[in-house]
């Protein structure tokens, strides 16, 4: 098969290298890609947002198969404009990938389907949803409806801070994706990001992963994309697995077919465990980034086959096989990330890095220039391992990292904590 891969960061990357080592993979495309991306797959030069652009190029270069990556163009209805032009694709169409688009829509399946979540009120406009606030108490949870790129979610810790964020997204600051939002109840416990592969009537489970998402060690500083990752989560074993999917993606499914879009693709629940169990925080409608590193180093199984029946509607019969031994993925982003970065510093050693056992290193915001690795995105690299146990794919990733020569970069020196802690306990 031909296939075409969209995206450009390290989700991308580690999802191109499991596809290139697929034997149904005859040839690979990526668009935009990276310079990680270029080692396993052909990039392209696509603007994504241009889906008659993505079209053309599956039409004359004779793809089988696209595979979508981030959450835009699926909200943006990529995986229609495909289907309708006759090209098989994978993840949502625009109406299923609403479980993302539109947090207010999440939670009125949930509550309509006894989902376990937060209790929770959707608001247009500034003074009722502010009466809410003072109604509710705190710690409260104030959210964009809209995608904002992880910037739309505020925990307030005081009803200062509550109705700070109420005018920030009501006067724009997070432009259309403010124009609504939800105010739900702080959920106390542990999270754990849970995914399962759907195919618009069955799932699968795919094995768990916990994300740092603070920007700085002791899980502090603002709130990124994700620091780094590791899987399987120690919180979600078979029973907790067991209830996540009969209590939440189960429901949710049959909810999506019964209102005519189902879901296919992968359904990505952002959970906490709390005393009285799990309860969804939040879906996204595709792969994890940066838990995908992870997943992909752990996942015996041919991907592709995969993913081809989810979009078949043919997981019924399908098994997935992991690897037990765990892994771990450190992010190295661009100093300044979240907020203000440089692009274009040199990155060095990563040839000597990637000699470590265990070690794969994907790209997720690089450019090669006259045979130089240069830094283009906030975060940069996902310095990935496996290893017997969480401790020793900690080492080994670490060890790799001390090899890479950057120093306009940073990272978290505590990728892992809590699980190396319950291993050493
Ligand atoms: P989201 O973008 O919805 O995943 O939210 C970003 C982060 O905000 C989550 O990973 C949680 O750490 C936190 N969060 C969101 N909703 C809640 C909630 N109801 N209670 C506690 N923390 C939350």
């Amino acid at each position: 098969m031909n296939i075409l891969l969209l995206g450009s960061g390290g989700r991308e990357h580690a999802l191109a290298w499991k596809m290139a080592a697929s034997p149904l993979t005859d040839k690979l495309y990526c668009a935009p890609g990276n310079a990680g991306i270029a080692r396993d797959a052909e990039c392209v030069a696509l603007d994504l947002a241009d889906h008659s652009a993505v079209v053309a190029f599956c039409r004359n270069t004779g793809i089988d198969f696209v595979v979508v990556g981030p959450e835009a163009p699926l909200c943006a209805g990529i995986v229609d404009d495909l289907e309708s032009a006759g090209i098989k694709a994978f993840g949502p169409t625009r109406d299923a990938a609403r479980l993302e688009g539109s947090k207010g829509f999440t939670k009125d399946l949930s509550r309509a389907n006894t989902i376990p979540t937060a209790a929770y009120q959707r608001f247009r406009a500034v003074a009722p949803a502010k009466a809410y606030l003072r109604k509710r108490g705190t710690p409260i949870v104030v959210k964009a409806d809209g995608l904002a790129a992880g910037k739309g979610v505020v925990v307030a810790q005081d009803l200062a801070e509550a109705e700070a964020a109420v005018d920030m997204m009501f006067s724009g600051g997070l432009g259309e994706a403010g124009g609504e939002i939800v105010i739900e109840d702080f959920l106390d416990g542990e999270e754990a990001s849970f995914f399962a592969l759907c195919d618009g009537e069955t799932a699968i489970a795919l094995t768990t992963a916990q994300d740092h998402k603070r920007a700085y060690d002791g899980d502090k500083g603002p709130n990124t994309g994700g620091m780094g990752a590791y899987s399987p989560a120690p919180n979600i074993d078979a029973t907790m697995s067991g209830r996540v999917m009969a209590e939440i993606i189960m429901p949710t499914l049959r909810a999506m077919k019964t209102m005519g879009c189902p879901y296919k693709g992968v359904l990505y629940a952002g959970l906490m465990i709390t005393r009285e169990g799990p309860k969804l925080i939040e879906y996204n409608a595709r792969f994890g980034d940066p838990e995908t590193q992870v997943l992909m180093l752990r996942l015996m199984s041919d991907l592709v086959p995969a993913l081809l029946a989810s979009r078949d509607g043919m997981l019924k019969s399908f098994d997935l096989r992991w690897y037990d031994d765990p892994a771990l993925t450190v992010v190295m982003a661009a100093k300044g990330y979240p907020g203000q970065y440089a692009r274009g510093t040199v990155i060095e050693g990563l040839d000597d890095a990637a000699k470590v056992e265990g070690v794969e290193i994907f790209h997720a915001g690089t450019k090669a220039v006259g045979g130089k690795i240069l830094a283009n995105g906030g975060r940069v690299l996902d310095v990935s391992a496996i290893g017997k146990t969480v401790s020793e794919a900690r080492r080994r990733a670490y060890e790799a990292v001390s090899r890479i020569r950057w120093p306009e970069g940073f990272y978290r020196r505590d990728i892992g904590w809590r699980a190396v802690e319950r291993e050493t306990k």
